[in-house]
C-alpha cells in the first residue's frame, strides 16, 4: 500500500493518525461554537449549488477530508445550542455525551450478541433495570434502547398487534395476518404524534385503523370521549387492539390522564402504550415528576434520550412491563442468540430489539447521569418548565403578542397579533411567515406550527443555558420581522 494504512488499530501510526484527526475535528468544533450566528442563511439552492460530490479517485487523505467537511458541512450546520435556537424538540447535548460518543465510536461494538459488546451489553441491560425503577415498573431487564421513538412506538404497537393476535391463539409472527383487519383499530389522542400512523401502516393496517379520540383544552385525551370512542367501536363490533397515551405532545406537551386511561384500557383488555418521548424526561424531574402518575401501571413505554435528556442523535428506549411478551417476537438464529447460548445465561439483546447491529448510545445516558449526578439531571430538565411558565406570563403581558396555550412542559405556543391587522387568515400567513423571515436572516428558528386550527408559533424552550433575557430578546425580534412584513 503506498498510502497510510486508514484502518483504526493499535498500531503507533494508526493511533497517531487518530489522534490527529479527533484534534483537528475537535479544534475545528471548538471555533465553530464561537460563531455568533445561529445559521449562515444559506438558501436550499444555495446550498444545492455548493455541496458537489466530485470525489478524487486518489484520496485526499482524512486531513483534507475534514477540513472539506468542515468547509461544506460545519460551517453552514444549525447551531442547536444557540439560545435562539427554539424550533423543534431538539436538543443541545451534554458535553459528557461528546465523551461518550469517542468512546462508543472508536470502540464500535454493537449490541446484537454479548460476544461483540460484553461490557455494553451488561451496561445497557443494568440501565434498563434502573429506568424500569424510576418508572415503577417490576424488578427486570424487559426493555432496550433505540435509535428513537418512532422505533420505541413501533416496537409497542407491534408487540401489543401480536398480544391481541395471541389472546386468539394466532401468531402473527409465524403465520401473518388474518380476519377482517378493518374490525381492529388503534386509539389515541388527536394530538398523538404521527409516528402512530406510519407505524400502523407498516405493521398492515393503514391509516385508516387509528381512531383519534378528541382532546381537552389542555391538548389532553378527553376521557370521555375515550369511554365513548370505545363503546362506540364494540358496538360496531371492532375491537381494540392498542390505546397509544402520549405523555408530552410534540406541540403542546400535554401529558394525557395516564391513570384514567390505564383504568379504561384494563376494564376492555387493551394494551396500554405510553408515548413518554419528551415527557419521560420528567422521571428525573424533582418538581415534576408528579406529572407522570400512573406511568408505571402501562403494558409499554417510549423514551427519548435525545430530548429533554440532552443526549447527542440518536439515544431512546423502550420498555416492556412484562417480559413474557417479548416472546413473541422472538426468532433464534444459530449465528447470534442460539439457545445453547442462552441455556448458559449468556446475555443477547438482539432478541429484544429491531435492529441487529445497533449502537451502544445507552453509554451516552449512563454517562450522563454518572457526570451530572441526578440532581443536576433534575435541574437542566427543570429549568425549561419553570422558563416555559415565566415566558407565558410574559407574552401575555405584550399587546402584540398572543398567548395560544398555556405551557405544560417547555413549549411556549403564542402567535403575533399586531394591532393593524384584524383579518385571521392575514394573521395566521403573517406568522407562517415570520418563522421563514427568521431563519432566512440566520437569527433564530422559531417553530411554526398548528394548534386547534390556529396558525402559531411554538418555542421549544430545552436550553438549560437559555434565560428569560434570551428569549425576550427572541420576541423582540419576532415583533420586528412582525412590523417589517405587516408594513410591506
Ligand atoms: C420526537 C417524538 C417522537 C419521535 O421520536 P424520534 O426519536 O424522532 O423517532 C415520538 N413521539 C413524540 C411525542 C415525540 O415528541
Amino acid at each position: 500500500m503506498s498510502k497510510s494504512n486508514p484502518i483504526l488499530a493499535g498500531s503507533a501510526q494508526s493511533i497517531e493518525a487518530y489522534q490527529q484527526a479527533i484534534a483537528q475535528s475537535s479544534e475545528a468544533v471548538a471555533q465553530w461554537l464561537q460563531q455568533p450566528e445561529m445559521y449562515q442563511g444559506k438558501t436550499v439552492a444555495e446550498l444545492r449549488e455548493r455541496i458537489q460530490l466530485d470525489f478524487n479517485p486518489q484520496g485526499l487523505g482524512n486531513q483534507a477530508a475534514i477540513e472539506r467537511a468542515v468547509e461544506y458541512f460545519l460551517q453552514d450546520s444549525l447551531a442547536v445550542h444557540h439560545p435562539q435556537c427554539v424550533a423543534h424538540l431538539h436538543c443541545p447535548s451534554l458535553v459528557v455525551s461528546q465523551a461518550a460518543e469517542v468512546l462508543i465510536n472508536a470502540t464500535n461494538q454493537s449490541m446484537d450478541s454479548w460476544d461483540q459488546s460484553p461490557s455494553a451489553t451488561i451496561i445497557e441491560m443494568k440501565l434498563v433495570e434502573w429506568l424500569r425503577e424510576r418508572v415503577g415498573y417490576q424488578p427486570g431487564d424487559a426493555g432496550v434502547f433505540t435509535s428513537g421513538g418512532t422505533q420505541s412506538n413501533l416496537m409497542g404497537l407491534m408487540l401489543a398487534r401480536d398480544a391481541f393476535f395471541a389472546r386468539q391463539g394466532h401468531s402473527v409472527q409465524q403465520d401473518g395476518l388474518i380476519g377482517d383487519l378493518r374490525k381492529i383499530k388503534v386509539f389515541c389522542s388527536a394530538n398523538a404524534h404521527f409516528s402512530v400512523q406510519k407505524n400502523m401502516a407498516l405493521l398492515g393496517f393503514g391509516y385508516q385503523c387509528v381512531t383519534q379520540v378528541k382532546t381537552d383544552e389542555r391538548a389532553r385525551m378527553d376521557l370521555n370521549d375515550l369511554a365513548e370512542k370505545v363503546a362506540q367501536a364494540h358496538a360496531n363490533g371492532e375491537q381494540i387492539m392498542a390505546i397509544v397515551a402520549t405523555a408530552g405532545t410534540t406541540d403542546a406537551g400535554a401529558i394525557d390522564p395516564l391513570r384514567d386511561i390505564a383504568q379504561i384500557a384494563a376494564q376492555h383488555q387493551i394494551w396500554l402504550h405510553v408515548d413518554a418521548a419528551w415527557g419521560g424526561a420528567l422521571l428525573l424531574s424533582e418538581q415534576y415528576r408528579h406529572y407522570l402518575d400512573g406511568i408505571e401501571l402501562v403494558d409499554s413505554i417510549t423514551l427519548d434520550f435525545h430530548k429533554q435528556f440532552f443526549q447527542t442523535i440518536s439515544c431512546g428506549a423502550f420498555l416492556l412491563k412484562e417480559a413474557r411478551h417479548y416472546e413473541l417476537m422472538r426468532y433464534q438464529a444459530a449465528y447470534l442468540n442460539s439457545e445453547f447460548d442462552e441455556a448458559q445465561g449468556v446475555p443477547n439483546l438482539v432478541s429484544k430489539s429491531l435492529q441487529t447491529t445497533r449502537r451502544f448510545d445507552a453509554l451516552k445516558l449512563w454517562m450522563g447521569l454518572e457526570a451530572l449526578g441526578q440532581q443536576q439531571y433534575a435541574e437542566i430538565i427543570d429549568h425549561g418548565i419553570t422558563l416555559s411558565q415565566q415566558v407565558a406570563e410574559y407574552v401575555n403581558a405584550q399587546p402584540t403578542l398572543e398567548l395560544v396555550m398555556q405551557p405544560q412542559l417547555a413549549s411556549v405556543l403564542f402567535r403575533s397579533r399586531p394591532a393593524q391587522l384584524a383579518d385571521d387568515a392575514a394573521v395566521a400567513l403573517l406568522n407562517q411567515r415570520i418563522g421563514d423571515n427568521l431563519l432566512e436572516s440566520g437569527q433564530a428558528n422559531v417553530g411554526v406550527t398548528e394548534f386547534n386550527g390556529v396558525t402559531c408559533l411554538k418555542l421549544t424552550l430545552l436550553n438549560p443555558t437559555v434565560t428569560l433575557d434570551d428569549v425576550k430578546r427572541l420576541l423582540d425580534l419576532v415583533d420586528s420581522a412582525a412590523q417589517g412584513l405587516a408594513n410591506a
